[in-house]
């Protein structure tokens, strides 16, 4: 494939300059169609502790500006085999929770009609319930990966039925996932009550707790939860305080005794050749960053992620013929 537009050429540019999109990829509207679209959803009215991942959005494009365009892990150069661009950020309500869910809903169905995969850069938690709606509309209910330091299947905060905490038990009761294929990886910390895992366990959620990642090591916990999803379409939804705070202190809801973002980014590689429909990273509040360490987790994270979806059958490949009319030479980067 040499006809996708590819990010800016560091050869000309330097990567701290330049255009300010995910890794430096061009616009959705410089491309028109593509097979992977990053997005960002700069929303954290649902969140129960520290606010800001509202900005989470523009942290992780900034320190996206530091990758590069071939991943050696994954044998594959993402932005060569797909088409990938910057849809920019879903403009929410921030004090109106059911208008902002469904507004993230209707942009997600937008971007992805023609099959065009998406990666969203949150923003709280509470945007995987609208995203995982538009997912199942395009591929039926979906194998869900949920990395988090939680569980995020409680019922209400406050009364409140939409927040960062609840996402999921709503999505299992509007029958949105695949209670086959559900997990929960990263699980840590003091509960409100051993009630939580028993209502958890009866929504079909299984769990790997960071204890089991640390005994197990990266390949078995990714060797079994490969052979629970098998064939399904799969979505993964990643709250970067499933890492330890030393890896992720710019975050809301921060829990010790974490996993490690080599961890994270092992286990995913391990999921290359599965059915990976769409994914995000949420969660990231840089106003407790501390040297973008957070920031680049996350946007490495993201890249692996469209690493994973472009190696995978996609619906179309885009073919843009005025790349090199452009200027943009990605073998240069
Ligand atoms: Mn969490
Ligand atoms: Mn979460």
């Amino acid at each position: 494939m040499s006809d996708t537009i590819g990010p800016i050429d560091s050869a000309k540019v330097p990567r701290y300059a330049g255009q300010a999109g995910f890794a430096r990829l061009p616009r959705l509207d410089q491309v028109e169609r593509a097979d992977i679209v990053v997005a960002g959803v700069p929303f954290d009215a649902g969140v129960s502790f520290r606010p800001g991942a509202r900005f989470g959005p523009s942290h992780i494009r900034d320190a996206s500006r530091l990758l590069r365009p071939f991943n050696p892990a994954l044998d594959i150069a993402p932005f060569d085999v797909a088409q990938v661009a910057d849809a920019g950020d879903i403009a929410v309500n921030p004090f109106d929770i059911h208008e902002a869910i469904d507004a993230i809903q209707e942009a997600a169905l937008d971007l992805t009609r023609d099959g065009t995969r998406l990666v969203t850069i949150g923003g709280d938690h509470t945007i995987a319930l609208p995203l995982l709606r538009a997912a199942a509309e395009r591929h039926g209910p979906v194998a869900l990966l949920h990395f988090d330091a939680h569980l995020d299947t409680w019922d209400t905060y406050f009364g409140a039925e939409y927040t960062h905490g609840t996402p999921f038990r709503r999505a299992f009761e509007e029958g949105i996932i695949d209670t086959e294929a559900l997990s929960h990886v990263g699980t840590r910390g003091p509960l409100y009550g051993k009630r939580d895992l028993e209502d958890d366990r009866r929504f079909g959620f299984g769990i790997v707790t960071s204890a089991d990642v640390y005994r197990e090591g990266a390949d078995q916990v990714a060797a079994k939860l490969r052979d629970r999803i098998g064939g399904r379409p799969l979505y993964i939804s990643i709250d970067i305080d499933v890492l330890d705070p030393a890896h992720a202190p710019g975050t809301g809801t921060p829990e010790a005794g974490g996993i490690t973002s080599r961890e994270l980014l092992e286990i995913l590689r391990g999921f290359n050749g599965l059915n990976l429909i769409g994914a995000d990273v949420v969660e990231v509040a840089p106003a407790y960053d501390h040297a973008d360490i957070t920031g680049i987790a996350a946007s490495h994270v993201a890249y692996d992620l469209i690493s994973l979806i472009a190696a995978g059958e996609l619906p179309q490949h885009v073919n843009v013929p005025d790349r090199e009319a452009r200027g943009n030479d990605r073998h240069a980067y």
